[in-house]
């Protein structure tokens, strides 16, 4: 069981002390999701702000809240983003521009944010259209897809035009202590987390959230990419590189306790959508679109459908890849898989289960 060791959570514009010198605020969200937490250190000489909120709604209003009530005198002295997405990377901008601080970010996180973020309707292009093409997509999906197409520059502040980068291994010295970079994947592509020995704290982003399962994804622009391998892969090294007994600060829902159990449960989480999906391509060859019922058994909305279909698209690669479906093109330009693995019936006999399964969210 996961424990959560505070019974409240900040109210907007409001911080909660987690340790001195920790303090955790939220900001809101207009999603599925209705907040993201972020997280402030305070160092000899200022603060440090991990995460920073989307651009839209309350979000400026409730900063200049959180600096008149919050920051006892002291300054932003940095600002770190986790990853690339709009809700964390959405006011660095408008920060680092205000307190003409400097910007910490991974490189690949770095130069995913400029990129998406500047993609507009027109970039939409016939490998965007082959890629959902192959998902499975209708005609008609498809017509909508290309209207609705474009990057998440509406979401977020223009990002800071430098920055300094985080790389694994390394360590930030804040307030004497050191708070050591360790790098995810899957969920996006070089996403940092800080752990504090010293405090025994780990400030995960989305890379570990103790009820949300995050979005493991493929889209148009890297159509062979295999995030479920990155996924599968930082969360063997997360279980070897921290300890199972850190309080863990994510970027939605609450800190937690029970680290390495929530990353087995991944782990585990995972491992079943796999075998789900094989086992639905044993009788017969389907589209990823076909196979969203077996991940997702919820109705999904027209904007679930996206990401859901990347998320099908991530598990079919790994398992091609790996040589478990096979692939093929049918007469409409679809991607078709089929089980090709003799094992199967074996594996699943033993490992039979009906896993509750988790509708996509988008963080
Ligand atoms: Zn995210």
């Amino acid at each position: 069981m996961l424990q959560y060791p505070f019974d409240s959570v900040p109210e907007p514009g409001q911080v909660q002390e987690i340790v001195p010198g920790v303090l955790w605020l939220r900001m809101p969200l207009p999603l599925g999701l209705d907040h993201i937490n972020l997280y402030l250190l305070e160092d000899h000489d200022g603060w440090w702000i991990i995460d920073t909120g989307i651009a839209i709604g309350p979000t400026h209003k409730l900063w200049e809240q959180i600096f008149d009530r919050h920051l006892g005198g002291k300054p932003v002295k940095a600002v770190v983003a986790t990853h690339f997405h709009p809700d964390h990377t959405g006011m660095a901008g408008w920060l680092c521009e205000k307190w003409r601080v400097p910007f910490y970010m991974t490189r690949l996180e770095y130069l995913s944010g400029l990129s998406f973020s500047r993609m507009q309707r027109e970039h939409y292009s016939w490998t965007s259209e082959q890629f959902l093409r192959r998902s499975g997509y209708s005609p008609q999906q498809l017509d909508t897809t290309r209207e609705r197409f474009g990057g998440f520059g509406p979401y977020i502040e223009p990002m800071p035009m430098a920055y300094r980068r985080l790389v694994d291994g390394d360590a930030l010295t804040i307030n004497g202590n050191r708070w050591r970079v360790v790098v995810g994947g899957g969920h996006s592509p070089e996403h940092a987390c800080l752990y504090c020995g010293a405090l025994n704290i780990l400030i995960s982003g989305d890379q570990v959230i103790p009820k949300i399962t995050p979005n493991v994804s493929v889209n148009g622009g890297e159509p062979e990419a295999n995030p479920l391998k990155a996924w599968f892969n930082s969360h063997e090294h997360f279980l070897e590189a921290l300890p199972a007994d850190a309080l863990v600060l994510p970027a939605h829902n609450a800190p937690f306790y029970g680290l390495h159990e929530r990353l087995r449960f991944l782990i585990e989480h995972h491992e079943d959508h796999l075998l789900a999906l094989e086992e639905a391509c044993v009788t017969g060859s389907h589209t990823a679109m076909e196979l969203l019922p077996v991940l997702f058994k919820r109705e999904l909305d027209e904007s679930q459908i996206e990401l859901a279909t990347g998320e099908c698209i991530s598990h079919l690669n790994y398992l091609h890849q790996r040589g478990q479906l096979e692939r093929i093109v049918d007469e409409q330009g679809r991607y078709r898989y089929q089980s090709v693995d003799d094992t199967l019936s074996m594996r699943l006999r033993k490992h039979h289960h009906e896993a509750e399964i988790q509708p996509p969210l988008q963080v």
